[in-house]
């Protein structure tokens, strides 16, 4: 999509700003023939999945755009040699995103987390951005018999816009298992997004984001559950990257 590709382990990064990714997405949520364009963030810990998932590698290879989430991308782009030209990752861009589709007069789709979670997204949206830019939200835990009714009740409400916040990565494997059947022009994945602007997970203060080290706080928030990605997965994925840049690979 973009001439500004940083291609980080076998994966393509747009290296754009926030601004020049809403103007990507947005592009992609006019209708438009054939399949969903589908849109996703990497940060470190995908990264490290992508290199032990070859199906998830692909789905980021062959998907539309992917944006660089977070300090752990800007560190492998110093240690590449290549300048990453801003933090586009997901909880910053979504109130901007709202927006912008707002002035568009487009609609967004909530699917994910646990029951209610979407919900409250949906009240905030209404409360801090504006009424009717959520078309509809549906919880992430329905079985597989449910899931004609799921894309129905999307197709329903009109939405152009489809966030996924399934996990990774389960959200992009979701995504493309069923993109030729989404009734949308273009869906995200979102990770813990709905988590953190339905409140139920308090985001780290501006400052601690400020210098990069805002998964320190989801570890303290979160310990048994991430301190293997965080602890572990931090210095794994540093490692690799230094060893694709010794050999001298062109990724
Ligand atoms: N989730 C879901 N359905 C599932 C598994 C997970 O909706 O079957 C949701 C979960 O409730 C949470 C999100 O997916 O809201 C995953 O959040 P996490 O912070 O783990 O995202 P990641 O950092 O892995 O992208």
């Amino acid at each position: 999509m973009s001439e500004e590709l940083f291609t980080l382990l076998d994966v393509p990064i747009q290296n754009v700003t926030m601004d020049q990714a809403l103007e990507q997405i947005s592009s992609c949520t006019y209708p438009h023939e054939g399949p969903a364009c589908e849109l996703h963030f990497v940060n470190a810990h995908c990264i490290n999945v992508s290199a032990n998932d070859e199906v998830y590698r692909r789905i980021l290879q062959s998907s539309e755009a992917v944006y660089a989430d977070g300090s752990g991308i800007r560190k492998a782009g110093r240690i590449m040699g290549v300048q990453i030209a801003d933090n586009v990752n997901g909880t910053d861009m979504f109130p901007l995103l709202c927006r912008r589709m707002q002035d568009e007069q487009k609609r967004i789709y909530l699917l994910g987390a646990a029951p209610g979670t979407a919900e409250k997204v949906r009240d905030w949206v209404g409360q801090e951005i504006g009424p009717g830019v959520i078309a509809g939200v549906h919880d992430g835990f329905f079985k597989e018999t449910e899931l004609d009714a799921v894309l129905a009740d999307i197709q329903h409400s009109g939405a152009d816009l489809l966030l996924v916040a399934l996990g990774v990565p389960r959200q992009e494997l979701w995504i493309r298992s069923v993109r030729d059947r989404l009734p949308v022009a273009a869906a995200m994945g979102v990770g813990g997004l709905f988590d953190f602007y339905s409140g139920n997970i308090p985001r780290a203060p501006r400052w601690l984001r400020a210098i990069g080290f805002e998964w320190v706080w989801r570890l303290i928030q979160e310990p048994r559950r991430m301190w293997k990605r965080y602890l572990i997965g931090n210095l794994v994925f540093l490692r690799r990257v230094h060893t694709a840049q010794r050999k001298g690979s062109p990724s």
